[in-house]
């Protein structure tokens, strides 16, 4: 029988709980149709109960051996929430790791353009100690008149890329026709901030068995972010990171407004990690790296930034783009501030 609703009540089993203990509740909350989801932690055991939140309640769940405490889960997030899961969630791809002190330094270029352009910037970021390459081969463009990405030709170059420095590849999903090909060719799966609500995406990404790079929607509010995430964790993907990325607000001095105070929030309210994109915030390659630097000191657990060999001729964001020249520079900053902030570059 399907189990049907979502965790509700939290069961914290006792620091001394044994592996038995913890099968006794799964199999009996099983008996009454219901499910658990158990994630077992530094401190003690934690099990989801799901199922309907009457049904739970006339279980004697306290008086089973090994529980400590029950208590409900108030918030609508459940599975991304901290309080189902109190340790840092660490998502490793090619031996990179983000989450929990590991700072994920993810660079590339805005578009894959053509096979010089994206090689020459994979060399320059990869020297500079980058953990991931990102580039979009899918485009999602505001004007269906401008370059719309090189689609599968650009997966193939970013391979190469990637067959060249070892760097895993992030790229953006858009459609769920182009799943089979991004899936093959990248390392972590990007939803764009304009698919953040696209509900049958993110189910969709939820069944794949790559990470996910979810990025908050330009008028999304946390409590929606973290909504999207627990679609994708839902299916049986828990493997997300969430990015923060600028949002939609009355200023109009930067492209959108890098919502800082985001990290902190997001980081109190979920275990999974919280990266930034100060590029697309900014929109002016001279605001990257203060926005980057504020973001490392709000304790997030990455970043992401554009890099061109020559951002003047760029099909697409040239002015947010960072010279390939100056991202040595970029590079040092952040690696002296995120070990400042007691980070290991992942
Ligand atoms: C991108 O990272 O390539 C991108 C388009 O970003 P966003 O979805 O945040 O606009
Ligand atoms: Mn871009």
């Amino acid at each position: 029988m399907a189990v049907i609703g979502s965790p509700e009540l939290l069961i914290v089993m006792s620091a001394h709980a044994t592996a038995d203990e913890v099968d006794h509740v799964v199999e009996r909350l099983a008996e009454a149709g219901c499910g658990a989801h158990v994630t077992p932690g530094r401190e003690a055991t934690v099990i989801g109960a799901i199922g309907e939140r009457e049904l739970l309640a006339s279980l004697p769940l306290e008086g089973y051996p090994g529980v400590e405490h029950v208590l409900p889960i108030l918030k609508p997030y459940k599975l991304v929430s901290r309080e189902l899961s109190p340790d840092p969630t660490v998502i490793e791809t090619r031996g990179r790791r983000i989450g929990d002190g590991y700072f994920g330094f993810i660079a590339g270029p805005c578009t894959v353009e053509y096979r010089e352009q994206t090689l020459e910037t994979a060399r320059a970021v990869n020297a500079e100690g980058v953990t991931m390459l990102r580039g979009g081969a899918f485009k999602p463009r505001t004007s269906p008149y401008t370059f719309q990405g090189l689609g599968e030709e650009a997966l193939e170059i970013l391979q190469e890329a990637r067959e060249e420095t070892g760097l895993p590849l992030v790229t953006e999903l858009m459609d769920p026709r182009h799943v089979e090909a991004v899936l093959d060719a990248a390392d972590v799966i990007q939803i764009g901030a304009r698919n953040m609500s696209n509900f049958s995406l993110l189910a969709e990404v939820g069944r794949a068995d790559k990470p996910i790079l979810l990025k908050r929607g330009l008028s999304a509010t946390v409590e929606e972010l973290l909504m999207a995430a627990e679609y994708v964790v839902k299916e049986g993907n828990s493997r997300v990171i969430l990015c923060e990325r600028g949002i939609k607000t009355f200023e109009t001095a930067m492209r959108f407004t890098l919502d800082i105070g985001a990290i902190p929030v997001l980081k109190r309210e979920t275990h999974l990690p919280v990266i930034v994109d100060p590029s697309h915030a900014a929109g002016q390659r001279e605001l990257v790296l203060p926005l980057a630097r504020a973001a490392v000191a709000a304790g997030a657990d990455g970043i992401i930034v554009e890099v061109h060999p020559r951002p003047e001729e760029a099909l697409c964001d040239g002015p947010q783009q960072i010279p390939t020249a100056e991202f040595a520079e970029f590079a040092g900053e952040i690696r002296a501030l995120a070990s400042l902030m007691g980070r290991t570059i992942g």
